[in-house]
């Protein structure tokens, strides 16, 4: 083989032209890249904003950093020739989306760098593709969750109020697979557990220390007063209505970690609002969508194993603070996050194989607001009486009390 056909091959295995550039960390904005720029900096220089340290080393080698982008890129792009997409010479065109590097560098990636001179160095270094999704023809893992996900809202609002879910087709090793089915698809009946793993593998619980205040509001006019735990305490099931979290007759007690955040919760017109204040007896192990991890970037080689789980919980979560309109639709639409609840309730456990006792969400109404669901009745709030025979375990008692006039209604 002639020495110019083997440096063809080997430029052409590698995906990208060599390059004499060094480049800094400062030049991107993609911490995933930003990273690995630091961590393999072998010269002082920078050969596009010019940076100079004499002390340390802050430019990678232009080839070491190519490859790693063309890693991260190769973890979720492909060709339109491996992938065999079809292609329409009708409309003259591919039947999915196609990228050129420029379109690539400008429009799916254009924020891992401003500078315009990285962009294009990128755009003519790295080999030109027809650039597509990787495995086009079927839903990748996180569209198959999120359109579980869907399906499974729908189903629990409009089929099947108590999960008698169809489950997943069985076939026999032999048997072919029906054309189109979708490999990655998370069917109704295998959600709630695909839910469970997520916030296991994102280690999504959190403890609350004994101690912890948690307020709880409830409005009424102004010539009544509430004062006792009985009173601001979560209702009788006689009495429990249906809430977010909760189906009608399924007692939960909803509070918040500040008043402020459980006024804001009970917007309303009656003239004052009593806020009782509670405090944990003890440590509370809860779900705590409060604070969800970013999606991490498709460079980031620790953690791209996580953008599935992560996109699917942001999803859940955005689904289940998302306001609804106290109207006759509200019983259909708060079904989902009511079948979340119980099932977190009743059937997960955590990393040590522990019940929960709830679900920390952000407030809609106030920002930073966080809001907390506490599986407890009335029976496990101290002080107040009950008619069990063994005293059910106590995890909440109401230590203060106050009545506010509210604003002139408008
Ligand atoms: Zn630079």
């Amino acid at each position: 083989m002639s020495v110019v056909k083997r440096l063809m091959e080997e430029e052409e295995s590698r995906g990208y032209s060599r390059t004499d550039k060094a480049i800094c960390a400062s030049c991107f904005d993609d911490y995933a890249i930003r990273d690995f720029i630091a961590k393999n900096a072998t010269g002082p220089v920078c050969s596009f904003c010019g940076q100079r340290d004499i002390r340390e080393n802050i430019a990678a080698d232009g080839n070491a950093v190519l490859a790693f982008v063309l890693r991260g890129l190769w973890s979720e792009y492909s060709d339109v020739d491996t992938e065999g997409v079809p292609y329409d010479s009708e409309d003259d065109e591919y039947i999915i989306p196609v990228y050129s590097n420029y379109d690539l560098f400008h429009e799916e990636l254009a924020d891992i760098t401003d500078d315009e001179d990285v962009r294009d160095w990128l755009i003519n270094t790295i080999h030109n593709h027809q650039w597509c999704e990787k495995d086009p023809g079927v839903l990748s893992p996180a569209q198959g969750l999120v359109a579980g996900w869907r399906d499974f809202c729908d189903a629990v609002r409009y089929k099947t109020r108590f999960l008698f879910f169809d489950s997943r087709p069985k076939r026999g090793p032999d048997e072919p697979t029906d054309i189109g089915e979708e490999p990655f698809y998370v069917y109704p009946a295998e959600l709630l557990e695909e839910l469970a793993d997520a916030v296991k593998q994102l280690s999504l619980t959190t403890p609350l220390a004994a101690g912890t205040l948690i307020y709880r509001a409830r409005p009424h006019e102004t010539a009544i007063r509430f004062a006792s735990a009985t009173e601001l305490g979560p209702p009788h099931p006689d009495q429990a209505t249906a809430g977010r979290m909760n189906a009608a007759g399924i007692v939960v007690f909803y509070g918040a970690l500040d008043d402020e955040t459980a006024l804001s919760e009970k917007p309303g017109n009656e003239a004052a609002i009593s806020i009782g204040t509670f405090q944990l007896t003890r440590e509370a192990q809860v779900l705590d969508l409060t604070n969800l991890p970013t999606v991490p970037c498709i460079f980031d080689r620790q953690r791209r194993q996580l953008r599935v789980p992560i996109a699917f919980i942001r999803k859940f979560h955005n689904d289940i603070i998302e306001p609804v309109q106290p109207d006759r639709q509200e019983h259909i639409e708060y079904v989902p996050t009511q079948v979340v609840t119980e099932f977190i309730k009743l059937r997960f456990t955590d990393q040590q194989g522990k019940k929960l006792d709830g679900i920390m969400y952000p407030s809609s109404q106030r920002c930073e607001g966080r809001n907390l669901v506490l599986f407890a009745t009335q029976e496990n709030i101290e002080g107040i009486q009950t008619e069990r025979y063994v005293e059910p375990p106590k995890l909440l008692r109401m230590t203060e009390s106050k009545t506010i006039a509210r604003r002139t209604p408008l």
